[in-house]
């Protein structure tokens, strides 16, 4: 097994492990971007969200949902931003979901997640807006 995290949720290497439960676990990030900063993951070997089975896929939001208040409690931070890089051409270094959770204060001096683009023309949104519908084949 060589993937990273399927060798954490196998207890084959140590994490700093915040719970876990019916198909996920949470865990510290090694490289903290902050205090607190959390990593959630399917416990299924997945790369990324679109190959997710639905259950799982609740399972992993609703793991987010829960740990997101305890984590910024725990730091007393004022928010947190949480995000899934999906795919090496995002920034994804390990390729099994994850959600990050990284708690924010005001003033941190980190962006927000627009921050992350640069400016540009893009495409009419509504042109882009019928080709997503069509994909979803509505
Ligand atoms: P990403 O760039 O979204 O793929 O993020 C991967 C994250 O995994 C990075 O923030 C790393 O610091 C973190 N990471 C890598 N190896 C470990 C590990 N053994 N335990 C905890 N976090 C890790
Ligand atoms: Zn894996």
């Amino acid at each position: 097994m060589s993937c990273i995290f399927c060798r954490i949720v196998a207890g084959e290497i140590p994490a700093e492990i915040i719970a876990r439960g019916d198909g996920y676990l949470a865990f510290l990030d090694v490289t903290p971007l902050a205090d607190g900063h959390v990593l959630v993951v399917p416990t299924a070997h997945v790369a990324s969200i679109e190959d997710l089975p639905s259950a799982d896929a609740d399972a992993l939001f609703r793991a987010v949902w829960r740990l997101a208040g305890p984590t910024r409690a725990a730091v007393g931070a004022a928010g947190s931003t949480v995000g899934i890089n999906n795919g090496s051409a995002s920034g994804q270094t390990v390729p099994h979901v994850h959600v990050h959770i990284v708690p924010r204060w005001e003033h941190d001096g980190a962006g927000s997640v627009h921050t992350i683009f640069r400016a540009g023309t893009r495409r009419p949104i509504a042109e882009v807006g019928r080709a997503i519908r069509q994909a979803l084949g509505e």
